[in-house]
């Protein structure tokens, strides 16, 4: 059973097209990573399946609905973005409980979620600071610690770890997969990191001028690229 589907979606910005027929199924609790080169529309897709886009044509079904006309709260998603936007004036605390206020869950049950949530990610000692007290690494965990608490069914990043340094990177990479594995969340992730996409995916898109030009696991990307745009994305290093 497929949790994301994608059936020949379009979208066009006026008179471009920027995504062209693509199909997709994204199984429970896959982690799915988009690969491609700037301007492929990578951003494009998550933001479609978000519901911050609306599709030209085509169909996208979530847990089994179609939500091509459901607004981006009733579908369950939470997105990370590679700038961590939080409310510099508020908490991290606030910061994480801020979209359990706005859909009206009681004081305890906000106050739980965000102390789990916190103990997950390592921030219980920072509940009381600012963002700007926070390291870029720390900043990056409240972003996700925030789409976490909404507990929604799929998980959408988009390049979360672009703006950290290269250690750090690592570091939250690991902490993410440690995520997907605990949770058992379906993940889709964007990322122009060759080993971030290697490391992380069940499978990796391959996405070519808003086309889907390849769909497998790291090794079968790796060992057997249907072409040499793949193969230069995926294929040996340098
Ligand atoms: P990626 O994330 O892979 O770098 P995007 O999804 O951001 O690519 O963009 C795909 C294409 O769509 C690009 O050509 C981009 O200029 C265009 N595009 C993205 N958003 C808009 C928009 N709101 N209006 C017009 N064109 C857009
Ligand atoms: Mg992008």
């Amino acid at each position: 059973m497929a949790d994301v589907t994608l059936r020949g979606v379009y979208k066009d910005f006026g008179s471009t097209r920027v995504i062209h027929g693509v199909d997709l199924d994204i199984k429970k609790g896959e982690f799915i990573v988009f690969v491609g080169p700037s301007g492929c529309g990578k951003s494009t897709l998550l933001r479609l399946i978000a519901g911050l886009e609306d599709i030209t044509d085509g169909e996208l079904y979530i847990d089994e609905a179609l939500v091509n006309q459901r607004s981006p709260k009733e579908r369950k998603i939470a997105m990370v973005f590679q700038s961590y936007a939080l409310y510099p004036h508020m908490s991290v605390f606030e910061n994480m409980a801020f979209g359990l206020e706005l859909s009206k869950v009681s004081k305890e049950e906000i106050f739980k979620k965000v102390a789990e949530t916190a103990e997950i990610l390592e921030l219980t000692p920072l509940l009381n600071r600012k963002p700007k007290q926070l390291s870029g690494g720390q900043r990056q965990r409240v972003a996700i610690g925030r789409a976490i608490v909404r507990n929604p069914k799929v998980f959408l990043f988009d390049e979360p770890l672009s703006n950290l340094d290269a250690a750090l990177r690592v570091q939250m990479r690991i902490e993410i997969a440690k995520l997907h594995r605990e949770m058992n969340a379906t993940m889709v992730y964007v990322t122009h990191d060759q080993t971030e996409a290697m490391t992380l995916a069940d499978r990796i898109v391959v996405l070519n001028a808003g086309r889907v030009e390849q769909v497998g696991s790291p090794l079968e990307l790796y060992h057997r690229p249907q072409n040499a745009f793949v193969a230069g994305f995926i294929g040996s290093p340098k």
